[in-house]
């Protein structure tokens, strides 16, 4: 095999999903195929590597603008027309496109961007929670809802938050676990989410 092509095939199969089989069916399928497709590709990855980044308020996914001195602020963040009374907080960014897709919510998120996971030394610092307490304590929100899945590691998170929370007096709830217990939020489909998030219970 020749260089170039061992050099694409070793970075596809880094890719989650792609195995040996599949990076060599790309591989040869961007061989045949017209040249611009490459480019196309290729450009595109360069632009997202480039021009996305993490949200500076809630951490969710942000296009950058030109101008280097303003910070990313995702398209949720500067929308006005959001209900500023409620957060939702999620674990990924993926999971606010997933409840954006529901249309059960209009207020703001926070993405955590992980869960708790003490073996590989991710805590409090890591997920970022004192920004967020200080986001809530400075903001007038009536309620958080916690959209972390129902699993081992997203229950001991809710429970974290609702811990470091309790001081603020805010009213504090929990999705409903309408997706079977285990389940993850990444993988429910539109209804359960909806029904998840319409059965939503306080957590006092
Ligand atoms: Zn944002």
């Amino acid at each position: 095999m020749v260089p170039s092509l061992k050099r694409l095939l070793a970075a596809l199969r880094r890719l989650p999903g792609v195995g040996a089989k599949s990076a060599q069916r790309i591989g040869y399928h961007l061989l045949r195929a017209e040249k611009s497709e490459s480019y196309e590709l290729a450009r595109s990855i360069v632009n997202l590597a480039e021009r996305v980044a993490l949200c500076s308020i809630c951490g969710n996914i942000a296009e950058t603008t030109a101008d280097e001195n303003r910070r990313p602020v995702c398209e949720i963040c500067s929308d006005p027309e959001r209900d500023e009374e409620r957060l939702l907080i999620v674990e990924e960014p993926y999971n606010v496109e997933s409840f954006e897709r529901t249309g059960v919510f209009n207020g703001r998120y926070h993405v955590l961007g992980g869960l708790f996971d003490p073996l590989a030394g991710i805590g409090a610092e890591e997920l970022g929670l004192d920004k967020l307490r200080r986001r809530i304590a400075e903001a007038a929100y009536n309620e958080i809802i916690l959209a972390t899945s129902p699993t081992a590691a997203g229950e001991a998170t809710a429970a974290y938050l609702r811990e470091l929370l309790e001081p603020l007096n805010v009213r504090l709830t929990r999705i409903a676990v309408g997706l079977s217990a285990g389940a993850d939020v990444d993988y429910a489909d539109e209804v359960s989410l909806r029904l998840a998030v319409e059965g939503r219970r306080e957590m006092h």
